[in-house]
């Protein structure tokens, strides 16, 4: 009988990183994949943050030599209007914060998962754990209602310790153990489309950034690579869907700014595919006795912005981690590995998804519904009237009488801009440090009659004292920097 400390199902960043952990915790370990390689399987490239230089320095630094790499200093914004006409196109920029945050400031890289997955799978062989390729793993062996192990598709039983599945969004794991059933509306269908493009020419047009492009359709993105980009277009997998997935595609490549950036590069579409990815406001129960999940299994990627690779190798490592914990105490029982769950949420992943039904909301009432986006959009560009070079180069009037028309016209759309924001935006002010809160008050005290003469103690009192809402962020026993817990900002409000 085949016994493991660790089986490991699933071979990509999560599986991968997990294994990699436990084979160097000097757990026995085994990882199974479906694919013939690691990386066959998954949508065809990503792009990886800045949090990468912080959290896993080496595996950066090594992957910059990949042949599939492209340096992200910057990400290129596209507004289209509804005629598909492109009428604003800004990039994100570099401050000095960037630029000292990290020794690599702003940079990140977008990189084909043919490249990535392969290396960090290798990096779990190197460690010592057994990849096995070209198995799937079918079913789980329970036994007194926890798990021992899992059997794979020829019907052979592998018994371990601790399953740890990284089987991905579709995950059989999670619910062939009971853990969870569908993701009940919480996951999105993304279609992608990746292009082969002339890696000079992207040089030249695209530089060192990550595309997107909004209009009323779909939020699509647009990630470059070393020698192509893919573009996507995601939607939740509603009751009320009735688009079809290359349609939400198809939409961007009717924009004539699409086309003439496709020109100029030598673009070619090479491959369609169509993945799932969780984009929940909660990630759900991610353990039972004898398994835990990580990755898109466990519904971890980012609500904001659906970024889960840096979170499937978190939590592989926290997920091993824990095995290696739980091992030690012989106890893999299910009250053990709730352990799991709490380190979980006490980690940066857990920050992460402090702000998801926020996120959610915000995203459900935007790029996720075409009709509203094409509202939004409107508003968008209007807004960006206000951007100082928009209003330099009015030559229609005099500059100021062309600033103050511009002016005029966004208060008439003040309302429209008000209800968005006091909706949507509003709820996201609970994440501003305290400290921050702090510091605008006491940059206007000066200005406000009477007040302004207080000591600063006693303003802050006062203003917390009349404003039930700033209360929370004003009492001195608040962490300074980390953002006021949910339960916390909801009791004071509820006073
Ligand atoms: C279109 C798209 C674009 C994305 N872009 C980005 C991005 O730019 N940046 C970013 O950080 N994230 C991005 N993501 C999210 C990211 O791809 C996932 O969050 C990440 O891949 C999750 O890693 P994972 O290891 O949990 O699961 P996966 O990457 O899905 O890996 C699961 C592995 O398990 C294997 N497997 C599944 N079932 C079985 C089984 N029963 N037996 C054996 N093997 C099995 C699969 O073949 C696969 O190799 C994107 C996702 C999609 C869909």
């Amino acid at each position: 009988m085949e016994k493991w400390d660790v089986v490991v199902v699933g071979a990509g960043p999560g599986g991968s990183y997990a294994a990699k952990t436990a084979a160097e915790l000097g757990l026995k370990t085994v990882f199974f994949e479906r694919g013939r390689r690691p990386g066959d399987k998954n949508s065809s490239g990503c792009g990886l943050g800045q949090r990468w230089w912080r959290d896993f320095p080496e595996i950066m630094e090594a992957l910059q030599g990949l042949p599939s790499v492209r340096k992200v200093e910057m990400v290129v914004i596209n507004l289209v209007d509804e005629n598909n006409r492109l009428r604003y196109r800004c990039g994100t920029t570099g401050s000095d914060l960037c630029a000292n945050r990290w020794p690599h400031g702003m940079d990140g890289i977008s990189i084909y998962r043919r490249d990535l997955d392969p290396f960090l799978a290798d990096l779990a062989v190197k460690a010592g754990a057994e990849l096995r390729t070209s198995t799937l793993v079918s079913d789980v062996i329970m036994e007194n209602g926890q798990v021992k192990g899992v059997r794979t598709e020829k019907g052979e039983p592998v018994y371990a310790q601790v399953v740890i599945a990284a089987d991905g969004a579709m995950s059989t794991m999670a619910r062939k153990s009971g853990i969870r059933n569908r993701w009940g509306g919480g996951c999105t269908l993304v279609p992608q489309l990746d292009f082969s493009a002339d890696p000079d020419k992207m040089d030249d047009v695209i530089g060192n950034a990550e595309w997107v492009w909004f209009g009323a359709l779909y939020g699509a993105y647009q990630v470059n690579f070393r020698d192509g980009f893919h573009i996507g277009a995601g939607q939740w997998l509603r009751e009320d869907w009735d688009e079809k997935p290359t349609d939400m595609v198809k939409k961007v490549l009717q924009f004539p700014a699409f086309q003439a950036m496709c020109r100029a590069i030598d673009a070619k579409p090479r491959e369609y595919q169509a993945h799932l990815l969780p984009w929940l406001k909660k990630p759900p129960k991610t353990y039972t006795g004898g398994m835990m999940l990580v990755g898109d299994a466990a519904g971890f990627p980012c609500p904001l912005e659906a970024e889960g690779i840096w979170h499937a190798l978190t939590s592989g490592k926290i997920a091993a981690e824990t095995a290696a914990w739980a091992i030690s105490r012989g106890d893999t029982s299910e009250r053990a590995l709730s352990e799991y769950e709490r380190r979980w949420k006490a980690s940066p992943l857990g920050k992460e998804h402090e702000f998801g039904p926020e996120f959610v909301d915000l995203w459900n009432s935007t790029i996720f519904d075409p009709k509203l986006m094409a509202r939004q959009i409107q508003l968008l560009l209007e807004f960006s009237m206000l951007h100082p070079f928009s209003v330099v180069f009015d030559w229609g009037d005099a500059h100021m009488d062309c600033f103050n028309q511009h002016l005029e016209h966004l208060l008439d759309l003040a309302p429209q801009f008000a209800d968005f924001g006091r909706t949507y935006l509003a709820p996201l002010a609970r994440g501003i440090w305290p400290k921050n809160v702090k510091r605008i008050l006491l940059s206007v005290k000066p200005r406000i009659p009477v007040l302004g003469k207080l000591p600063d103690n006693t303003f802050l009192r006062l203003v917390a004292k009349l404003s039930k809402s700033l209360a929370p962020y004003l009492d001195p026993a608040v962490n300074q920097e980390a953002p006021l817990p949910r339960e916390v900002f909801e009791r004071s409000r509820k006073g």
